[in-house]
């Protein structure tokens, strides 16, 4: 294949959304690849989990409106949508989210090497929950990675949302032996990620691992709408208080560990 038939590659894109501060370092583009591999019940993006693209409609007073979840697009429309906005990026440029990004690492190789010889910053959201294969091959282009710890039970993590615990493991090694910048979020939904087992399981996890940033992300039904529009069930997250928020944060500081809460 020649360069430029490489870059015409297709894949699935949900949304891309420019001019983004909370994904990785500065000012940032987010491209959403549709499909992921896990079902957590609290996903807020419930359009990418499908690889496929899909109908949705929404019918509300205030809104009615059908359409398609995904856009075929080539890599070469992702990069002219990327580049559009390189003035503004400094520290910042563009982060690949989901769905799960890692998964679509193959196949976006070639926007990855253009994207990495023009020196824009590269930062990917990731369940991790992934072949190790397409973890090596973004670990080759990737300045940040931001890395979801969801629940560190085995039976619960098959049971919750379909992963194996112990490939999460096996990539976290990976990660840590790796020079890579990682940035660890911890969904907190109850009672899923809440409950004191797994935080004292995480806390516990984070004593010999390499990172520069702790996110604690307060669980929320921002989702709905998305849910309703595809005709699915939605988990509607429970209301997690102030209080609980910092029990939570204080037991992290307790060993030693700075991690801030977001509330999205
Ligand atoms: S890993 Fe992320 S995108 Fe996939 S189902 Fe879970 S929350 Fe949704």
């Amino acid at each position: 294949m020649k360069k430029k038939d490489i870059m015409e590659t297709k894949v699935l894109v949900s949304n891309i959304q420019r001019f983004c501060l909370h994904d990785g370092p500065g000012i940032r583009t987010n491209v959403f690849f549709k499909g992921c591999n896990l079902h957590c019940p609290w996903c807020t993006n419930p359009e990418n989990i499908n690889f496929q693209q899909e109908k949705y409609f929404v019918s509300r007073v205030d809104d009615e409106s059908k359409g398609i979840y995904g856009n075929w697009m080539s890599l070469q429309n992702i990069y002219d949508e990327v580049v559009k906005d390189r003035l503004f990026y400094k520290d910042g440029g563009v982060t690949f989210s989901g769905g799960e990004p890692l998964l679509f690492m193959s196949k976006i190789q070639p926007l990855l090497k253009v994207l990495q010889c023009e020196g824009i910053n590269i930062c990917v959201e990731t369940a991790l929950f992934v072949p190790e294969k397409e973890l090596h091959l973004a670990l080759k282009y990737v300045d940040t990675l931001i890395i979801d710890i969801k629940i560190l039970d085995k039976e619960q993590c098959k049971i919750v949302h379909g992963g194996s615990l112990k490939d999460y493991l096996h990539n976290i090694q990976i990660v840590n032996d790796a020079d890579v910048d990682v940035i660890y979020r911890i969904p907190l939904i109850k009672p899923y990620t809440t409950h004191n087992d797994n935080i004292n399981r995480i806390i516990c996890f984070l004593q010999n691992k390499k990172y520069s940033q702790i996110e604690l992300i307060k669980g929320h039904n921002l989702a709905e709408r998305k849910y309703q529009s595809l005709k699915r069930e939605g988990y509607i997250v429970p209301d997690i208080s102030e209080e609980e928020l910092d029990a939570i944060q204080s037991k992290f500081k307790k060993k030693g560990i700075q991690a801030e809460i977001c509330r999205i």
